[in-house]
């Protein structure tokens, strides 16, 4: 079985980061609490260099603060879109952008849920279990406006999911119970020096 697939599609060799992020800024990543975060972002209407820009910076902010998939408001713009770069369970790697995403509906007869560890690069340093179906179908397009249908199993399912809620407005702390989303908040508080180091280091890194 290949074991990188790029847009859905297998292929033989990959690079370590998608060239995309050769091209790209790092963006300033936005927080919870920030409004562009909670509320469904619009549709994208324009497939030119402005979006293929947009995705090579998120490529490249994605990789520095060493996520697995970002959305485009969680760089500030409040647009349906994210990029991933993201493992499922058999250790295949998945990379690859969509926009306009559409998570398909699963039957519930057929969904088995999986309560995993999450954690958002807009709650850094926080992790919590959140329950998700163990597959998920994500259709859209790519940045030329040609249709992409991507399937993902286990934590790649997962990501699916968790990118196709911040397109909605949505974050994992949403999925929460209340008591839960506290302690995510406090542990956020903890942690949020840390991970701003650690973002910032790799930023110097990728300069040098
Ligand atoms: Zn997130």
């Amino acid at each position: 079985m290949p074991s990188v697939f790029v847009q859905g599609r297998p292929v033989d060799a990959y690079p370590r980061l998608a060239p995309e992020a050769r091209n790209g800024k790092v963006r300033r990543i936005t927080e919870v609490g920030e409004e562009v975060l909670h509320k469904p972002c619009r549709d994208v209407t324009e497939f030119g260099p402005d979006l293929a820009a947009l995705i090579d910076d998120m490529f490249l902010t994605m990789y520095i603060a060493d996520g697995a998939g970002l959305a485009a408001n969680q760089v500030g713009v409040d647009l349906r879109l994210f990029v991933y770069d993201c493992p499922d369970d058999d250790g295949v790697r998945h990379v690859g952008h969509i926009v306009n995403p559409v998570l398909e509906p699963l039957e519930t007869a057929h969904r088995r849920l999986l309560d995993e560890a999450e954690g958002c690069l807009s709650v850094p340093g926080a992790t919590r279990d959140v329950p998700r179906p163990d597959r998920a179908v994500v259709r859209g397009f790519d940045r030329d406006g040609e249709p992409v249908v991507i399937e993902g199993t286990g934590y790649f399912a997962r990501c699916l999911a968790h990118e196709a809620d911040h397109c909605e407005g949505r974050l994992y702390l949403d999925r929460l119970a209340q008591r839960e989303r506290k302690d995510a908040l406090r542990q956020m508080a903890d942690r949020r020096d840390e991970v701003y180091a650690r973002r910032a280091a790799n930023i110097e890194a990728l300069s040098g």
